[in-house]
């Protein structure tokens, strides 16, 4: 059985004052989630929000790592920072990384790999673009994300990382995939995964999906069979609406 797991993406939003209010907001709300819950927020308020998870099941994330070590990467952070911070979990390949900040699946490849020698748990996004699902171009994009993306990752390293699949024009549109399109492409990916890397790793992956989940539509994303979770842009950013993802069961 894969444990659930609900990741909140709070993107470039909330000072460090302003994320300890939403944690307190919702610590009381997800007390006795099921799904794993983790909230990547941005790095000016990581410490800020170390302090305000402890006691509670939450566990912290970032949005991003840097390939090295150290040293001159300007604007750059890297995993014993975030480490340092108390971060557990990082996302790599946001498509907001990829289509504004020249992100690629060589350089999430690299950020991955430095990530997993530090003992980051990464959420590696993957998805089409409208344009690309509207030429039917949707597995071809994936496939080649994956095969890049993953290249040189050893089967036992697929215990720490989880999958999001993002289609690009579901993000922040509004727009969601429907379940059973969510369900079939994600099947795609696992699909994917088990011919690269064996069936034990594609069985045991969680894959996320992403894309304007909201409670509305949790339940019935959350009750197919190839879907291990949600990676939440807007609605984490309310404490009710995400607390409402966490407990989509209830
Ligand atoms: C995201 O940014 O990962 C995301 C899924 O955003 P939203 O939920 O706002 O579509």
């Amino acid at each position: 059985m894969r444990k659930p797991i609900i990741a909140g993406n709070w993107k470039m939003n909330k000072t460090a004052a302003e994320a300890v209010a939403l944690i307190n907001e919702l610590k009381p709300l997800v007390l006795k989630s099921k799904p794993e819950v983790v909230i990547c927020v941005p790095y000016t308020a990581l410490w800020a929000a170390k302090d305000a998870i402890a006691g509670s099941k939450i566990k912290l994330g970032a949005e991003n790592v840097a390939w090295a070590d150290s040293g001159a990467f300007t604007g750059e952070i890297s995993a014993d920072m975030l480490i340092e911070a108390g971060v557990e979990f990082v996302i790599i390949g946001h498509s907001e990384r990829r289509q504004y900040f020249g992100e690629t699946d060589e350089s999430v490849n690299m950020r991955l790999k430095q990530a997993l020698k530090k003992g980051l748990k990464p959420i590696v996004c993957v998805g089409e673009t409208l344009t690309e699902r509207e030429k039917n171009k949707t597995k071809r994009v994936l496939k080649k994300q994956i095969l890049d993306g993953f290249k040189d990752i050893a089967a036992e390293d697929f215990d720490n990382i989880v999958i999001a699949y993002e289609p690009v024009w579901a993000i922040g549109t509004g727009k969601t995939a429907t379940a059973e399109d969510a369900n079939k492409t994600i099947g795609y990916i696992r699909s994917l995964i088990k011919k690269t890397f064996g069936a034990e790793v594609a069985k045991n992956l969680r894959i996320q999906y992403g894309g304007s989940m909201k409670p509305s539509n949790a339940k019935e994303l959350m009750a197919m069979r190839n879907i291990d979770g949600g990676l939440i842009g807007g609605a984490a950013l309310k404490a009710g609406d995400f607390a409402a993802i966490v407990n989509y069961k209830d």
